[in-house]
């Protein structure tokens, strides 16, 4: 049960950085979101990725 709510937790703050982080891809411009990763950004669609910093 813990870990179930764990998991739960930490999906609805991811979730919320995601609403934060996500931007639009420079390349293809509004409409195209970029995919959020843990150490980058990437667009699906044209492939353009930036390296986040720490
Ligand atoms: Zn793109």
């Amino acid at each position: 049960m813990a870990k179930k709510y764990e998991r739960y937790k930490l999906f609805t703050i991811d979730d919320n950085k995601l609403v934060q982080e996500h931007r639009y891809c420079p390349k293809c411009g509004n409409g195209v979101f970029m995919a959020v990763h843990e150490n980058r950004v990437s667009c699906g669609k044209c492939g353009y990725t930036e390296f986040k910093k720490k």
